[in-house]
């Protein structure tokens, strides 16, 4: 066992608003420069959705896929190290602005010196049909807030004229926000990818930063990055990514994104994991193995064994404790209610999240009222909004089971949390599904 630490964070999903303050307050201390207009080194996206870039998730489209090289490293399939210039047109297809967006500014002389209007700066809803309860009412945001609901659809004599199929189809519309930064990896494929030597992983805290002087831009790292969390500055001609705003955390402060967030849902910490067991996980084959192979390289760091171990391979006392106190190796490892994002490709990320729970139908009365007690959330777990088989896409390569868990023990949390509340006594099967004592 060799005993190192990492920075890492768990995004609790159900939190999310998505109101983007994490991604211009980000903005506003990282990329508000030249070069980099286009790059947002923390984005949300509105799930399901192409996500930023748009479809970096087809990993089929950026170079054809990954391959190991002997030490196990990641490395692009028709790239990755390469010593002359003619490899360079190996690069496999970079993401081009349009893949991000286009980025604007306002014309704050025409803002500034506008008459004033009588219209207001948010588009206000409108009604495309009139008459009788028969108003379809758009505007901004629409489907996020009302889209498919059966109160539109009775009253919409539009959508009441649609075939019950698709009646069902709008019935099951869900959506979700999923913020994402650089995953600081511990197999990082940017690293493995860059001919360079400037893409580098601190020994430290595991933060992979972009060393700026012997960066040559070759951008081997953007397309190395599965997850396209590495940006080309194309004034300096430099890869540049998230830092996890190391200057801040040097000095005890906690990232931007993580202090800005209104839903208050990043919980940052150091986790203690076993580096001789990285290149193993990352190996793994087996879609139903990946999730217990990659939490299996985080430790308790709790346990006499580890802290031995950590002591003897240089971690620091204060370290040790600070992963202690951190809620992030209890979500992931103890409770179990945080998952990675896309396990599968296998570079062992360190952002996971608690993957959303949502608002919970009552199909026991079937009062379509939000169902909070035990008894309606056991009975809706297995027709939540969100499809399992989605998240399971996102969050465990297809495998339902480890979601469903995670989603069974949310809902039992927030049953618990109900009765607590409330005063009511607690129903045992609320903790037998979360498996805990009672002190917990
Ligand atoms: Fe590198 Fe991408 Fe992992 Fe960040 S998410 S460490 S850029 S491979
Ligand atoms: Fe979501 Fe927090 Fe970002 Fe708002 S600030 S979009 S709540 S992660």
């Amino acid at each position: 066992m060799k005993v190192m630490a990492q920075m890492a964070m768990v995004m609790n999903l159900d939190k999310c608003i998505g109101c983007h303050t994490c991604s211009v307050t980000c903005k506003q201390a990282w990329t508000n420069r030249t070069g980099v207009e286009y790059v947002w080194f923390n984005n949300v996206e509105t799930r399901p959705g192409q996500g930023y870039p748009r479809t970096y998730e087809d990993q089929d489209r950026w170079g054809g896929g990954w391959t190991r090289n002997k030490r196990g490293r990641l490395r692009l399939r028709s790239g990755g190290r390469f010593t002359t210039l003619s490899h360079l047109f190996a690069n496999p297809r970079l993401p081009e602005v349009s893949d991000y967006y286009e980025p604007w500014t306002y014309d704050y002389d025409v803002l500034l010196s506008a008459p004033q209007g009588e219209h207001t700066p948010v588009a206000r809803p409108k009604s495309l049909l009139t008459g009788e309860d028969t108003k379809i009412t758009w505007s901004a945001n629409w489907d996020d807030d009302l889209g498919g609901s059966a109160a539109t659809m009775q009253k919409d004599p539009v959508l009441a004229q649609m075939s019950d199929r698709v009646k069902a189809e709008l019935e099951q519309a869900f959506m979700f926000y999923l913020p994402r930064i650089c995953e600081h990896c511990l197999n990082p494929s940017c690293v493995a990818s860059c001919p360079s030597g400037a893409m580098y992983k601190r020994a430290e805290d595991g933060i992979v930063l972009v060393d700026q002087d012997a960066c040559r831009g070759w951008r081997m790292c953007v397309s190395g990055c599965p997850y396209k969390k590495v940006y080309f500055n194309h004034v300096t001609g430099k890869a540049e990514k998230c830092t996890l705003c190391y200057p801040r955390l040097e000095v005890g402060l906690p990232t931007v994104c993580s202090e800005t967030c209104v839903g208050r849902l990043r919980y940052l910490g150091l986790v203690l994991y076993d580096a001789d067991r990285v290149l193993q996980a990352a190996s793994v084959e087996d879609p139903h193995e990946l999730l217990a192979a990659q939490r299996s390289v985080l430790l308790d760091p709790s346990d006499p064994e580890v802290m031995a171990a950590a002591e003897r391979d240089g971690v620091p006392h204060d370290w040790v404790l600070a992963a202690q106190r951190s809620p992030v190796w209890a979500l992931i490892s103890r409770f179990e209610v945080a998952l990675p994002l896309h396990p599968e490709y296998r570079t062992l990320p360190m952002v996971w999240y608690v993957p959303p729970l949502s608002p919970v139908v009552d199909v026991v009365s079937g009062s379509g009222n939000d169902g909070e007690d035990a008894r309606t959330l056991f009975a809706a777990i297995d027709r939540l909004r969100i499809p399992v088989e989605y998240l399971a896409g996102l969050f465990t390569a297809g495998d339902t089971r480890p979601v469903t868990a995670v989603l069974r023990r949310l809902a039992a949390m927030r049953a618990h949390m109900r009765n607590v509340n409330l005063g009511v006594e607690q129903d045992p099967r609320i903790a037998a599904t979360v498996g805990m004592t009672g002190d917990e």
